[in-house]
């Protein structure tokens, strides 16, 4: 499928990506590959290398993840001391290995290498423009218009073209970007999403999160600042260009749900920020209860904190299974509930005639909750009190985070009693606007919120902007 002809590209352009980076090492692809493979919950649909040795470049991108996509003979042709990565994962419809990336383009000032994490708000426009001035573009990713726009900078260096090109972008973009020689680590004036560079002996390391420092045993140096050109050549790591960047729109769902707990993000742990999380949760919405029980992997966190605060036993009354593969069959009889089936497990040593709370991190559809609700009470669970470790989710994320259109989140639809009630559950209680923010750390004022409140922090043009 042509997914050029599609109306409007930015309708399925909606992603949640994770990128990587390394400068000067002899196995720089295979560092990548590991980087990539610990960024995986960052995108789970495609997977891409692209390796320098100096003077080309050596590519694979395929769909899939990370450990199906890179087998040892590939790895070994991605040759060179230069790699970036990407990971990424998209909407139906978009899930198509020409939106895959890295990008790689020729241009006058030589090839070029894109893997990008966010999303830009006018991109279609630019597009559009583009288009009428001859460009022909070659994928549906809002990425690709970076890249028109480099080429046809006229700025004598690289570093002119890409400043050249991002003052006319506006968006949410952590990006990882390499020319033969040179690997650019380059973040979005309100630092959405998060960038951080770290050093491992002679070599510089770029990455989305810094757990993929760690399986490296690479060292976490600082985080790319909002607005900031990094280069990483011969001469070492420089900023080679500053943006106009006053305001700060960190995204507060990466502390919420999208980080992994054992990351530095926005220059605190994920893993603190989702225990504080929990604990003003049971301190803003107490209930008497036997156990507490998370909706695992995301939640586990914030159901410590909640344990910790409220002094109620945490039990694994949940619990998800990570080997369901890609694919799965279900048998011709129908199986109730049989997606949350595959992916969770109701414990009843744990759960029979017991008062749990249960916490999850976030609410979106509510069909999730509805169906682990189901199980729950099948296996014996005598109350069900939901805690959700954020606000409702009001609006749709423009700036890199996969949410469906503000008509199909639940707490669009429905009072939280309503939901309650949809839910089965005995009480159900949402963490307040500002115990998020407190517990995330950080001034209130430097995050993104508009899931949670609609205000959009940064413009959201070509009528992108969904209700
Ligand atoms: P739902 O059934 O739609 O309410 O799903 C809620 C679950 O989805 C929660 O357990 C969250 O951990 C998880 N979740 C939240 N945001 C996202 C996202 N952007 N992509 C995938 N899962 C998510």
């Amino acid at each position: 499928m042509s997914l050029i002809a599609q109306k409007n590209p930015l309708d399925v352009m909606h992603e949640e990506c994770g990128v990587f980076g390394i400068y000067n090492h002899a196995e720089a692809s295979r560092l990548a590959y590991l980087g990539l493979q610990q960024l995986q919950h960052r995108g789970q649909e495609s997977a891409g290398i692209v390796s320098s040795d100096g003077k080309k470049f050596f590519a694979h991108v395929s769909m899939g993840l990370v450990s199906e996509v890179f087998k040892k003979e590939v790895l070994d042709r991605l040759v060179g001391r230069l790699a970036v990565g990407h990971v990424r994962y998209a909407t139906a419809g978009a899930s198509s290995v020409t939106n895959a990336q890295p990008i790689v383009v020729a241009t006058a000032r030589g090839p070029i290498a894109i893997g990008h994490n966010g999303n830009l708000t006018n991109a279609q426009s630019l597009r559009k423009k583009l288009e009428a001035e001859g460009s022909i573009f070659q994928t549906s990713s809002d990425t690709e218009v970076i890249l028109h726009l480099i080429a046809k900078s006229s700025a004598k260096t690289m570093a002119g073209a890409i400043k050249d090109a991002l003052l006319q972008v506006v968006g949410a973009y952590s990006l990882v970007l390499l020319t033969p020689t040179t690997l650019y680590a380059i973040r979005d004036p309100w630092g959405v999403r998060p960038l951080h560079l770290g050093r491992l002996n002679g070599s510089h390391v770029v990455a989305s999160e810094t757990c993929a420092f760690d399986i490296i045993e690479a060292r976490f140096v600082r985080e790319v600042k909002p607005g900031e050109i990094v280069a990483i050549n011969a001469d070492g790591a420089k900023t080679v260009g500053q943006l106009p960047s006053e305001a700060r729109a960190h995204c507060v769902f990466e502390f919420v749900y999208f980080a992994r707990p054992d990351s530095q993000i926005f220059g605190h742990s994920v893993y603190q920020a989702r225990k504080a999380l929990g604990r003003r949760l049971a301190q803003e919405s107490p209930v008497k209860a036997d156990i507490v029980v998370a909706v695992p992997d995301s939640a586990t966190c914030a159901a410590l904190g909640f344990s910790e605060a409220s002094g109620i036993p945490i039990e694994m009354g949940l619990i998800r299974s990570h080997y369901k593969g890609r694919t799965f069959i279900e048998p011709k009889q129908s199986i109730r509930d049989f997606g949350a089936r595959m992916k969770y497990a109701a414990v009843g040593e744990a759960l029979k005639g017991r008062r749990i709370v249960l916490v999850d991190d976030s609410i979106v559809r509510g069909t999730t909750s509805r169906k682990i609700v189901r199980m729950l009470r099948k296996m014996g669970a005598r109350e069900i009190h939901m805690r959700i470790s954020s606000p409702p989710i009001m609006g749709p994320c423009f700036y890199g985070i996969d949410t469906p259109e503000a008509r199909e989140l639940i707490a669009t639809r429905m009072s939280v009693k309503r939901i309650q009630e949809y839910l089965n559950v005995d009480s159900l209680s949402y963490l307040s606007l500002e115990g998020m923010l407190s517990a995330a750390g950080g001034a209130p004022s430097s995050y993104c919120t508009a899931c949670f409140n609609t205000r959009y922090p940064i413009p959201v043009q070509d009528g992108a902007r969904r209700r």
